[in-house]
């Protein structure tokens, strides 16, 4: 009988932004490793005393689904701690076809993704009536190459709000594709660097002109989300379109038009 292996997802770095079912597998983890390259050792905070716990900062991809096979041959719960969410750049089909192979059964706990807590951290929505409602998660091509019709420059040609994941030292290469797409030179962005990471994140906002040389003043280069939308700083416009949902002249499920009208 092998125990279960579960991914979960630490969250964006504050150690509280992690699931209450992430949490609980913690308090029960007879095993735990952690990706040390981006989650915090805190995270790690809610374990029980004699739980083993593991960096895989040093490790390769062969090493860490030995270790995680190892652990569950011994221990009822077995977490691998990811960063943000499991499913966004994160191995999680290297590491489970592997633990399939062995016959080990695994699951994914879901994590509030960084896009979603730099979002919060700038105070900013990513999606705005009339304006936007759309959003692409992405990254620029570095040593991973960009699969064919997924590069910037064609994912920007739809002019929605764009998330950039590990492209952070591309800035020079992101102000290139937003101009080969048409964005403005005083398009808003927004970077975030170690969102939600207590008393460590940085939000830097600027244009698409002067993005790059703002975040080098900065001295970020690392671990930071970048975003490109037309929503951003959307709280100081003199005027917004309203969401539908609040609108009093509109019905829907859970309240009915204070006028008559016909129900979309
Ligand atoms: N699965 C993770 C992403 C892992 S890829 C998630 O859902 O968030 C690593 C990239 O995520 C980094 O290069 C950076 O772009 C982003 N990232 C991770 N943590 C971050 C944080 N706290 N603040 C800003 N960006 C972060």
């Amino acid at each position: 009988m092998s125990g279960t292996v579960w991914f979960v997802g630490a969250g964006p770095g504050d150690p509280e932004l992690i699931t209450v079912r992430g949490r609980s597998l913690l308090e029960r983890a007879g095993a735990v490793l952690y990706a040390g390259s981006l989650v915090d050792r805190a995270a790690t905070r809610w374990t029980p005393d004699g739980c083993e716990i593991r960096d895989s900062k040093g490790m390769t991809l062969d090493a860490i689904c030995t270790w995680l096979i190892d652990a569950a041959s011994c221990h009822e719960t077995v977490v691998r701690l990811q960063t943000g969410d499991p499913g966004l750049y994160g191995a999680l089909t290297e590491i489970s076809r592997p633990l399939d192979a062995a016959g080990v059964p695994w699951a994914v706990v879901p994590g509030v993704s960084s896009a979603m807590a730099s979002a919060a951290a700038a105070g900013e929505t990513l999606t705005l009536p009339e304006v936007t409602q759309t959003v692409i998660l992405t990254r620029v091509a570095g040593r991973t190459p960009m699969p064919e019709g997924e590069s910037l420059a064609e994912l920007a040609a739809h002019h929605c709000t764009l998330c950039l994941f590990l492209s952070i030292t591309l800035l020079d290469q992101i102000q290139r594709d937003l101009r080969t797409a048409g964005w403005a030179e005083e398009a808003p962005m927004v970077v975030v660097h170690k969102a939600s990471w207590p008393g460590r994140e940085t939000v830097v906002r600027g244009t698409l002109a002067d993005i790059a040389e703002r975040c080098r003043a900065e001295g970020i280069d690392h671990q930071a989300m970048v975003i490109a939308s037309p929503a951003l700083g959307a709280r100081h416009w003199p005027d917004i379109a309203r969401s539908k949902l609040y609108d009093p002249d509109f019905s829907h499920r859970f309240r009915r038009a204070r006028t008559r009208e016909i129900q979309q």
